[in-house]
C-alpha cells in the first residue's frame, strides 16, 4: 500500500467536521483501505473527530495492527457492531455511505447504534479525497502504466495474427503477472475487425485475421493502485477507411489531451474530443464519455463526461479515451492515463499511438 493514512484521516475529519457529523462509518473497503492501509477482506472504520476504529474479526487482527498503525483494531468476536457502537457518541450524527450499504446493514446498525445516535446518509465524502492523489499513489500508478506499455510492447513483438482473443487476453494476464503487476485491473478487452465495434467486447475463440484493426484495452495493479490504457493495432496492412477512422480517433484523443489541465471542467474535456468526431460526421457512433478517474479502482472520480459539473484539479489522474464504432465493421479507441499537474496533463500511458501494423 502507498502512502501514509495519516494526512488522510486529517483531510477526512475536517469533511467529518464540515458535514456537522460527529463520526463516519466507512463500510466500503476500498475506501477502508485508502485510509487505514488495511487490505483484509473484512473491515469498517469508525473515524470521529479523535479517533480511528478500525473493526475486523480474529482472521484479521494481526494484518490490522501492522497495516492500519494509526487506528485501533477491535475484534468484534460474535456480535461486531454492538462492539463498535459501543465505541460511538451515545447520542450524535454517524455519518454512512448510503451508495454503498445494504438495506439489511442499515437496518442492523440502527439497532446496534446508541439510542440517542442517529445515522446520517454521507455518500461520497472519502471518494471525494481520494479524486486527489499524493506522490506514492502517483508512483504507484506509474508503475502500473509503465508495465500496461510493456505488454503492448511484447504484444506488438509477438504479432497478433492467426492468435484467438481469448488466447491473446491470456497472454496479456501472464505478461502482466510476469512484470510484476500484482493482478489485472479489469479483464482485458481484445475485440479483432467487427466486433472491435463493441465498446465493451468479450474475448472470442475466434483468431485475428490480417487485414483488421484490433483494440486491446488493458490495465494492471500496481501496489493496489491500477493502470488503464488502449492500443488499437493494424493486424497486416489495414485498408485505407480503417486508417482514416484511425487517425481521426488520434486527432480527438490529442485535442482532448490538450484540454486535461487544472481548472478545466470535466464537460469540456469531453466536448473537445466530441467536437472533433461530431465533425467528421461520427458523433452517433461516439456514445460513451471520454474519460474517468483511475486510482485504487480502475472506474473512480471524476468523469470527463458531458454530465460533469466539476472541474479537474492537480492531482486527478484521468483517461483520455474517445473511440469511434462502425457497427458490423471495426471500432477504434486510443486511451491514455493523464496526471493532472500544474502545467497541463502529464501522459502515463508512453507506447506509441502511430497506428501500430503487426504480422
Ligand atoms: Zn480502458
Ligand atoms: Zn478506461
Amino acid at each position: 500500500m502507498s502512502g501514509a493514512p495519516g494526512p488522510r484521516l486529517k483531510r477526512l475529519r475536517e469533511l467529518i467536521a464540515e458535514r456537522e457529523l460527529d463520526a463516519l462509518l466507512v463500510g466500503n473497503l476500498v475506501n477502508v483501505r485508502y485510509l487505514s492501509g488495511f487490505s483484509g477482506t473484512n473491515g469498517v472504520l469508525l473515524v470521529d473527530l479523535d479517533n480511528a476504529v478500525l473493526l475486523t474479526d480474529f482472521r484479521y487482527t494481526e494484518q490490522a495492527a501492522e497495516q492500519a498503525p494509526e487506528c485501533e483494531v477491535l475484534d468484534g468476536k460474535n456480535s461486531p457492531r454492538e462492539a463498535l457502537a459501543e465505541r460511538m457518541p451515545t447520542s450524535g450524527r454517524i455519518g454512512f455511505d448510503d451508495a454503498d450499504m445494504r438495506v439489511q446493514a442499515h437496518a442492523a446498525w440502527l439497532e446496534a447504534l446508541p439510542d440517542g445516535a442517529e445515522m446520517v446518509a454521507s455518500a461520497g465524502l472519502v471518494e471525494c479525497l481520494r479524486e486527489v492523489k499524493d506522490a506514492d499513489e502517483i508512483a504507484a500508478i506509474e508503475r502500473a502504466a509503465a508495465i500496461t506499455d510493456e505488454i503492448y510492447a511484447t504484444l506488438a513483438n509477438e504479432g497478433l495474427i492467426g492468435r484467438r482473443e481469448c488466447d491473446l487476453a491470456w497472454r496479456i494476464e501472464v505478461l502482466a503477472r510476469e512484470f510484476g503487476a500484482e493482478k489485472l485491473s479489469f479483464p482485458p478487452i481484445v475485440a479483432a475487425g467487427s466486433h472491435g465495434a463493441l465498446p465493451h467486447a468479450e474475448p472470442r475463440t475466434r483468431a485475428v485475421e490480417s487485414g483488421e484493426l484490433v483494440v486491446l484495452d488493458l490495465g494492471v495493479i500496481a501496489d493496489g493502485y491500477c493502470s488503464d490504457a488502449t492500443r488499437t493495432f493494424a493486424a497486416g496492412e489495414p485498408a485505407a477507411r480503417a486508417r482514416e477512422v484511425y487517425e481521426l480517433v488520434l486527432r480527438a484523443q490529442e485535442t482532448a489531451l490538450a484540454a486535461v489541465r487544472p481548472e478545466q471542467s470535466c464537460s469540456a474535456g469531453d466536448a473537445a474530443a466530441r467536437e472533433v468526431i461530431e465533425t467528421a460526421g461520427h458523433g452517433e457512433r461516439f456514445g460513451h464519455s471520454t474519460g474517468h478517474g483511475v486510482g485504487l479502482e480502475v472506474h473512480e472520480l471524476p468523469t470527463l463526461s458531458s454530465r460533469s459539473e466539476a472541474r479537474l484539479r492537480a492531482g486527478n489522474v484521468v483517461t483520455v479515451e474517445p473511440g469511434i464504432y462502425l457497427p458490423g465493421e471495426l471500432g477504434v479507441r486510443i486511451e491514455d492515463l493523464v496526471v493532472v499537474e500544474q502545467g497541463g496533463g502529464r501522459i502515463l500511458s508512453n507506447f506509441t499511438k502511430d497506428l501500430t501494423t503487426v504480422d
